[in-house]
């Protein structure tokens, strides 16, 4: 299977999204913070791009500028905060990074690595690194972000992105292996201006397969559950996915009545402190019922929404799961079937019996439960954008 890192990085916001854009390829329109943060790279690269002369701040700025594009902004307003937000962050990173400081190795530098072995499957990651500088001590991969929220340095310091940039650079440059502790990994947060930097071991770099194959059997076994996230507010399938489809659905205000009803009824129950729980009961059986006959997983109404979350355990076969592990000598490793312990001994299984210990898993229990949130709550949701 090939996988670009922007597919991996949507399948794990969310396997829905994913399935959308490269399952049933459905064209998303480009939102205005990603079409803004393809602006600011394009005027970085610019600034970085080795010439006789460096371009001057004000030639960065003029790029800027000639690069706009506002069409996806909602008015004239938004527009305009947007183009000063982008003038300062490239006003302050030229004044932090005079480029003449710099030796670049690559920008916007495409790779394609592969993954894997024969016996679990070779699978290939193409993506593209912002840039490669080389340092007086080794090297130093950077992507930049336009993000407003910046993560943690323990985030940092276990970022998947990083470390597939990494081992697609030394996947070019192999002979960088035997010097890991010279080599920094960097996420550069222009809106902040703020460089947050780690290095990789040997050990975390060997992880990556098995974080990525964990992915890539995923998708592969066709789990495309979707994830309520803030991302949400940023994606272009909200019509089509069951979390979000019931807000556009114009003629709900007429022909889903009860539905409309049960939820502001069930949002006054809620602030009651849950007083009447019978009644609040049979709320929920009525949405329970009505989402069920229109397969959505959220109704809204005019004050808030009412969504379906399923809990589900498993349990293993004994029997089957016996057949399996017996022959490998796995079996005494496992005192107690349990999702833990066979979790610790499933990467170190071939692939054949790994399929078949998945296939000896069958539901255990399911229940379902609502959440409710007033619409004052949803516009609180955080407003950060990856990019
Ligand atoms: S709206 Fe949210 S949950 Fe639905 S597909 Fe998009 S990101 Fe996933």
């Amino acid at each position: 299977m090939r996988i670009s890192y922007s597919g991996l990085e949507a399948y794990k916001n969310c396997p829905l999204k994913y399935r959308f854009q490269a399952i049933d390829k459905i064209r998303e329109p480009k939102s205005k913070e990603q079409i803004f943060g393809t602006i600011v790279h394009s005027v970085l690269r610019y600034i970085h791009t080795p010439a006789p002369m460096q371009p001057s701040l004000d030639a960065a700025l003029n790029q800027f500028s000639q690069s706009w594009n506002g069409d996806a902004y909602a008015d004239e307003t938004e527009e305009r905060a947007a183009f000063t937000q982008g003038v300062k962050i490239i006003s302050d990173y030229y004044a932090k990074n005079n480029p003449a400081d710099f030796t670049i190795v690559d920008l916007e530098s495409r790779f394609a690595l592969e993954i894997g072995d024969e016996e679990n499957g070779k699978h290939v990651i193409a993506g593209i690194i912002d840039r490669i500088d080389a340092t007086p001590d080794g090297f130093e991969i950077i992507d930049y972000k336009t993000a407003r929220k910046m993560p943690s340095q323990e985030k940092v310091d276990n970022d998947l992105q990083l470390s597939i940039y990494l081992r697609a650079f030394l996947d070019r440059y192999p002979k960088e292996t035997a010097h890991l502790d010279r080599i920094t990994v960097s996420l550069y947060y222009l809106r902040h201006g703020v460089k947050l930097s780690s290095t990789r071991t040997r050990e975390q770099l060997e992880d990556l397969d098995r974080q990525f194959l964990e992915t890539i059997r995923n998708i592969e076994e066709g789990k495309f559950d979707p994830i309520l996230s803030p991302l949400c507010d940023y994606c272009g399938f909200q019509r089509l996915c069951p979390f979000w489809k019931h807000k556009f659905q114009e003629e709900k205000a007429v022909e889903d009545e009860e539905a409309q009803t049960s939820i502001e009824e069930i949002l006054a129950l809620r602030d009651r402190m849950k007083s009447d729980k019978t009644r609040f009961a049979a709320l929920q059986e009525t949405l329970l019922r009505y989402m069920e006959g229109k397969q959505i997983d959220r109704v809204f109404g005019s004050s808030g929404i009412v969504g379906k979350s399923i809990r589900r355990t498993w349990k293993y076969d004994e029997d089957k799961l016996r057949e399996v592990l017996v022959p490998l000598d796995k079996w005494d490793e496992i005192r107690k079937i349990d999702g833990t312990a066979l979790r610790g001994i499933l990467p170190v299984l071939p692939v054949s019996a790994r399929k078949a210990v998945e296939a000896a898993k069958i539901p255990d229990k399911e229940s379902v439960s609502l959440s409710i949130k007033k619409s004052r709550d949803i516009e609180e949701f955080d407003d950060s954008v990856a990019s």
